[in-house]
């Protein structure tokens, strides 16, 4: 159930109906937006007496919720969720660049992209220090040492670190090294852990399972929201199907799929999208113009070297000169505001 509270509302009727709903049992989520606070009301089993809401104070209306998500839903907040980290933003408008290695390999490898990727302008960096690799034989990545590498990072370079956790453990790690939790595909419906991370003060990078529909998608995010973390960005990462010719197909129909029904900023990661470094260029291109609010892009400094997902890492050079023509494309569909006309 969802409680519309009218544009005139103090913040003690809001206190009011989290009252009552707390009273009864429910877990009350006041989500204030620009004009109207709605407060998502979950934890109920079955219908919620309306009656218990319609009279009180400052309520303008109260709405039965009939999908199957209640919190990443437009009819909560209308208003798109803007989600910070330090001065850093996703889905303020601006293009959000997450790039680094998909594995910290070393503190030199590390150092050496950082530095090309804090050049461009990115504000975040990735890398991953708890793999989830298909096979138990490749590199499964430094752990906390890698974690450590990446602290280094932010206070030598004022970047915003993002990193996997893969349990409860990891989460309780990259809380104390990170600012930014990624839940990866393999992950999405691991439900301990989504909760786990919706006990986390860090916002969550969850990214779509690798044959996950739009609302099984949604609902893992809900499970994050429901347990009380809003900080959550979407990351499409490309699903299993039948193509041959790249490692996963990049869904882009999935960022309007998700506009329609989401104030929750998506980003697309054109990286797990195609597996080849070839084609990360123009599926990142078209990420931007299909208005994904950032892209998260895999860049190493010696690709054919290594550890993991080289495939599809750019050096460099590629990644740089990407980044610039990703910003052109950006202003031409967002046109910065001081324009003029
Ligand atoms: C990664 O980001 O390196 C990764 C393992 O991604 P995904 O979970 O999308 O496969
Ligand atoms: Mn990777």
């Amino acid at each position: 159930m969802l409680i519309v509270m009218k544009t005139t509302a103090t913040e003690r009727e809001v206190a009011a109906v989290i009252r009552v709903a707390t009273d009864i049992g429910l877990r009350p989520h006041a989500l204030p937006g620009a004009l109207r606070t709605a407060i998502g009301l979950t934890g109920n089993q079955g219908a919620i007496d309306a009656n218990n809401f319609e009279n009180l104070p400052g309520v303008a209306e109260v709405i039965r919720v009939t999908k199957p998500y209640k919190l990443i839903s437009l009819d909560l907040k209308s208003e798109k969720t803007i989600v910070r980290s330090g001065d850093a933003a996703i889905g303020d408008g601006s293009l959000t660049i997450i790039a680094g290695p998909c594995a910290v390999e070393s503190r030199e490898q590390t150092f050496a992209i950082a530095e090309t990727v804090k050049r461009s302008g990115a504000k975040f960096f990735r890398g991953g220090a708890f793999k989830p690799r298909t096979s138990p034989y490749a590199f499964q990545g430094l752990g906390e040492e890698a974690l450590q590498i990446l602290a280094e990072v932010r206070e030598q370079f004022g970047l915003r670190i993002v990193t996997e956790a893969l349990d409860d453990a990891g989460v309780d790690l990259v809380e104390r090294y990170g600012d930014v939790i990624q839940i990866g595909a393999r992950n999405m419906q691991n439900f301990t852990l989504l909760r786990r991370a919706g006990r986390s003060h860090l916002p969550v990078l969850l990214k779509r399972g690798l044959s996950a529909t739009l609302d099984e998608w949604l609902l893992a995010a809900e499970y994050i929201m429901a347990e009380g973390n809003y900080n959550v960005i979407l990351c499409e990462r490309g699903i299993r199907t039948f193509a041959q010719h790249t490692r996963n197909t990049l869904d882009l129909a999935a960022i309007p799929a998700v506009r329609a029904v989401s104030h929750l900023p998506v980003i697309v990661d054109p990286s797990h999208g195609t597996g080849k470094s070839a084609m990360v260029g123009p599926l990142a291109r078209a990420g931007v113009a299909v208005g994904a609010d950032g892209l998260l892009i895999e860049v190493h400094n010696q690709p054919e070297r290594a550890l993991s997902d080289g495939a599809q890492s750019l050096g460099l050079e590629d990644y740089s000169q990407l980044i610039v023509e990703l910003r052109a494309i950006h202003d031409v569909i967002s046109p910065v505001e001081t324009a003029v006309v």
